[in-house]
């Protein structure tokens, strides 16, 4: 079936990055949304955790949450442990512990009525003649073809969009995120970050839900599902409930960032490429990303380029953390800082 309007932006994706410039958009243009995910669908693996950067921007956009998006216990500090060696260490930080399901549905939910949305409705594929894009999308088994002059991808660290235009998804560092919700005995305080050379150099962590306790960890390479198994019984969260994966992407050069192809088609949010190599907090770059696309949008005419200068800041402050990350992720360097009590992620 195919849609007789042409949109000047069609928008795939309905996270944090997407839902933003739905709602940020200019009215002046005739917007619509794409999002695989339906309304009853259980939500994506995530931490769940506000950083202040994240609060900051939602300050910024005059947005509060209301108490059922946030989950018990609010967090006020981060204690990283060395499996290794056993040393730990405790600093301050800020989070709010939300339920990421409520949360990107109270964001979609943001989005004013003159954007079309679509929800359960599945990007697929696209193609351009003269200055119309062809998208390809699946809504309840049935085919849908959207036109529109200009393309958003808003549809994360796995992006479709991207990897169908541009082809440099296979070059970007990949991990498999292992996640395991636990029914826990003991609720535990602050977020918990785990780092073990001999699994991963990432991280591992652990977060209260309620009464859950999530435990989840960033792996690359064969034997990952081993791994997650011994650093799970080093941790002994309780009875597990559930087990779920993905891929979580770790930039670390600046070609892993891409915020445009051509004049017409537009990366924000994880999607460009844009979370932190160190943390993997991604939320307040898919705020600040889609703000920064929305202006170059709204102000015009050069999109493109505006957008590209704009988003140098987040691309050094990101190149910044993958170096810090080096350190932090050294086993000798993390344990000499332990010691002098500055080793935060
Ligand atoms: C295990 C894990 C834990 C994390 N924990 C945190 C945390 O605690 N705090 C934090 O700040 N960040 C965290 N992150 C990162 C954070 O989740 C992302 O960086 C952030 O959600 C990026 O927002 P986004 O809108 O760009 O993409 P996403 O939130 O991934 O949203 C993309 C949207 O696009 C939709 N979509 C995908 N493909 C298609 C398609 N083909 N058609 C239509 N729609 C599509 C998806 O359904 C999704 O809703 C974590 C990531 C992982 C993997």
């Amino acid at each position: 079936m195919e849609k007789a309007e042409i949109y000047d932006f069609l928008i795939v994706g309905g996270g944090p990055a997407g839902a933003t410039i739905a709602r940020m958009i200019d009215p002046k243009f005739k917007t619509a949304l794409l999002e695989a995910g339906s309304k009853t669908d259980p939500g994506k693996l995530c931490g769940g955790l506000i950083a202040p950067d994240a609060q900051k921007m939602l300050g910024k956009f005059g947005l509060s949450l209301s108490k059922d998006i946030l989950v018990d216990p609010q967090m006020f500090f981060v204690e990283s442990h060395d499996l290794q060696t056993g040393n730990s260490q405790k600093y301050q930080r800020f989070y709010l512990n939300v339920d990421r399901k409520r949360f990107d549905s109270w964001l979609l939910s943001l989005i004013p009525s003159r954007v079309e949305q679509h929800l359960a409705t599945e990007y697929l594929r696209h193609e351009t003649e003269g200055n119309v894009i062809s998208v390809l999308a699946r809504k309840q088994g049935q085919q849908l073809i959207f036109k529109t002059r200009h393309l958003i991808a808003a549809d994360g660290g796995q992006s479709l969009v991207r990897r169908r235009t541009v082809k440099d998804f296979p070059r970007i560092n990949k991990y498999v995120s292992l996640q395991a919700e636990f029914n826990s005995m003991k609720p535990q305080t602050g977020f918990q970050v785990y780092f073990d050379r001999s699994l991963t150099d990432f991280y591992g962590w652990s977060i209260q839900k309620k009464e859950s306790l999530v435990v989840g960890m960033a792996l690359k390479g064969k034997g990952a599902k081993e791994r997650f198994e011994s650093y799970i019984s080093q941790i002994k969260p309780g009875t597990e409930l559930r087990r779920s994966s993905c891929t979580i992407i770790r930039p670390g050069k600046f070609s892993d960032f891409r915020t445009h192809f051509q004049s017409n088609v537009f990366f924000i949010g994880e999607a460009a490429g844009f979370i932190s190599p160190s943390s993997a907090e991604g939320i307040s770059y898919a705020f600040k990303s889609a703000e920064l696309l929305a202006n170059a949008i709204n102000h015009g005419p050069s999109i493109a380029s505006s957008y590209w200068f704009s988003t140098l800041k987040i691309k050094t402050g990101l190149l910044v953390k993958k170096l810090k990350s080096m350190v932090i992720y050294n086993k000798i360097l993390r344990n000499l800082i332990f010691m002098i009590g500055i080793a935060k992620l």
